[in-house]
């Protein structure tokens, strides 16, 4: 059984972010329960790319700064922060998230995360190496603060994606290389998730991003706070909150499947506020399980016309070519071309692996998940 505490907050003031993050830190029993002063503490916020708070792609500064608050006046003041971006340097982007501001102000300052060393891990039941950012090394203890978006990959991105900034730089689009197949990336996901170990999963979902995520979405109130050691605990209520069946989130399986969560309601103890009274039926997500995707990405060719993959809107894309160097495939899966209407990344679809890391990257939010119409008739009806 895992206790997730649900707190509602309907705003970003900092003053009520701060009573909800206590409320539901104390309901699961205090911070003192989960981290301790003699720790030197990493807070890992989302923070995908440089992109401001309001666009609700980065965990919100008020968010990181009750956490901080909270943990500083129980005399936990050895603190860093950070995360490894998809795109950007890490103090960009924590730049324009304005969480370095509140950093500055309590005096946190920003790990390296830019570096890093392999660390075996044998007792992965999936992966046994893994490349991680030197901050989380030299943390005795993590608190994740997780952020509330869809995502092109796992359908909803939450607290087990968050753990995924503790790998450092480019690994993590080799990550994707080397796990193609979203099962592998989830089960992997679960691995890291078991090594790291975050003490604890605080989840910023007052905005949350619907449609086009995990970057180019479009931002929601959900009016909530999620808060749990479990964090396949909290996607699974996530999922329940916008109305999509947990078990299309491939983490969610893989987490109870590998003993490393509960993805079950009679498995997850509901602290604070009612679960009914955050489900969103028209939060934009895709409602379709990942099952026939992963099982087809192994007929090659059938795969390049059935199966969901990226589409540029060329009214949008100004020809950057950040996606092409996004791609984490050798040779790139996108090439860039030219007609009269100006550059446009060219996909070929017989070798993407469906990472969406393009997708993700994308600052124009010129890239979406598309379904062929082959795959609308025969696979997602
Ligand atoms: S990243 Fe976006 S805007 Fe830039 S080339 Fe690719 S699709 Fe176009
Ligand atoms: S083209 Fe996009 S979705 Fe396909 S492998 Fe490259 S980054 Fe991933």
């Amino acid at each position: 059984m895992s206790k997730v505490a649900i707190i509602r907050c309907e705003t970003y003031d900092e003053a009520k972010v701060y009573d909800a993050v206590k409320r539901g830190v104390d309901l699961l029993g205090g911070i003192t329960r989960f981290v301790s002063k003699e720790q030197k503490i990493l807070l890992k916020p989302n923070l995908l790319r440089p992109m401001a708070a309001d666009a609700a792609c980065t965990t919100h500064p008020a968010v990181f700064e009750a956490v901080v608050r909270l943990l500083q006046e129980a005399g936990l003041d050895k603190l860093t922060y950070g995360d490894s971006p998809g795109r950007g340097n890490p103090d960009r982007v924590a730049e324009e998230s304005g969480i370095a501001d509140v950093a500055r102000d309590y005096g946190i300052p920003l790990g390296e995360f830019t570096t890093g060393k392999t660390v075996h891990f044998a007792e992965g039941q999936f992966v046994k190496r893994f490349e991680i950012a030197d901050a989380v090394l030299e943390a005795d203890a993590v608190i994740s603060l997780c952020k509330m978006k869809t995502h092109g990959l796992t359908r909803l991105t939450g607290a087990v994606k968050n753990t995924y900034g503790c790998v450092y730089g480019f690994n993590k689009g080799e990550g994707h290389s080397r796990f193609p197949n979203v099962h592998d990336f989830s089960k992997m996901l679960i691995d890291l998730n078991t090594l790291i170990g975050p003490k604890l999963y605080i989840m910023d979902g007052v905005m949350a991003m619907e449609g086009n995520g995990p970057g180019s979405g479009t931002p929601v109130a959900m009016n909530v706070i999620l808060i749990s050691e479990d964090p396949v605990a909290i996607d699974t209520l996530f999922a329940h909150m916008v109305d999509i069946n947990p078990d299309y989130v491939p983490t969610n399986v893989y987490g109870a499947q590998m003993g490393f969560g509960h993805n079950r309601l009679e498995d997850i103890e509901i602290l604070g506020d009612d679960l009914a009274g955050f489900v969103n039926p028209d939060f934009n997500v895709e409602r379709i399980p990942v099952a026939d995707e992963g099982g087809i990405s192994r007929l090659k060719y059938l795969k390049g016309l059935i199966t969901r993959r990226p589409a540029v809107k060329r009214d949008k894309c100004v020809g950057c070519g950040v996606c092409m160097r996004a791609c984490p495939l050798d040779p790139k899966a996108i090439t860039m071309a030219e007609d009269g209407a100006g550059r446009y990344p060219k996909y070929d679809y017989h070798r993407c692996i469906r990472c969406y890391c393009c997708q993700e990257m994308c600052p124009e939010e010129a890239l979406e998940v598309k379904t062929p119409l082959l795959g609308k008739l025969f696979i997602y009806r």
